[in-house]
Order: C-alpha cells, then structure tokens, then sequence
C-alpha cells in the first residue's frame, strides 16, 4: 500500500518536470513569507543527497491553492532558474519540498531515479 501511496506522489509531482515550455496554471499564487524554517535544513539534506551545492538564499518561493501544468495537476513547480511554487497542503510535505529543491539544485527537470529517492531521503536512512 505505501508503495501505490509514493507512486501516486510521483505521478502527481512529474507535471512539475516537463521538458520544454509548459503551460502553467496557478489559483492564487503569492510569494511565501516567511519561508518556514525547516526548509534550509531539507535544503542541505537535498544537496548532500544530489553532491550538488547551490545557494539556498536565491530561491525565490511562491505558495499557490493549485497547480496546473500542461492540463495536469500538481503539488509543486520549478521555474528555471530559481522560482519554487509548492501547492498550499503541501508546505510542509518534505518529499514534494525536496523534489522540487532537487530541479533548483541541480537546475534541471530530469525525473530520474535519484530525485525519487532524495525526495524521499531523510537523516535516519541518508544510503538506500
Ligand atoms: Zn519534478
């Protein structure tokens, strides 16, 4: 059943990576303010995952009640080069966060199998 759960997670959060241009569709969209603390810390957790750095202070971070992209819905966004607009229920879902910190770190929309599992990466089982 958990597994059905995280493959559902990951077919709602793919409209995020689409190649090339895609229609995006926001209600609601604004800047989040403050941006919650935790997210630094999932920041440095992504990074470590991905052995990429990138500077977390440049991302700029929007909140949106719903996210469309190309006719699809999804949980959160990346707008190259460094805009994340994460889906209001989501703020606080670290794999939805983190996957979308992975396209800002790694400054690309690929859906490979190391964003899979750096999204669901945490400290209690950093090697899988
Ligand atoms: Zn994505």
């Amino acid at each position: 059943m958990r597994y059905y759960i995280l493959l559902l997670l990951a077919l709602l959060v793919l409209s995020c990576g689409i190649v090339g241009p895609a229609e995006e569709w926001y209600v609601d969209l604004r800047s989040l303010s403050p941006v919650p603390e935790i997210y630094s810390e999932w920041h440095h957790e992504a990074e470590h995952c991905v052995n990429v750095l990138r500077e977390f202070n440049d991302i700029r971070w929007f909140v949106a009640q719903s996210i469309t992209i190309d006719g699809v819905r999804g949980l959160g966004a990346f707008d190259s080069p460094r805009d994340i607009i994460i889906k209001r229920s989501q703020l606080y879902t670290q794999s939805t966060v983190k996957h979308e910190l992975i396209h800002y770190i790694r400054q690309a929309r690929d859906h490979d199998a190391r964003i899979n599992f750096c999204s669901h990466a945490t400290k209690e089982a950093p090697d899988g």
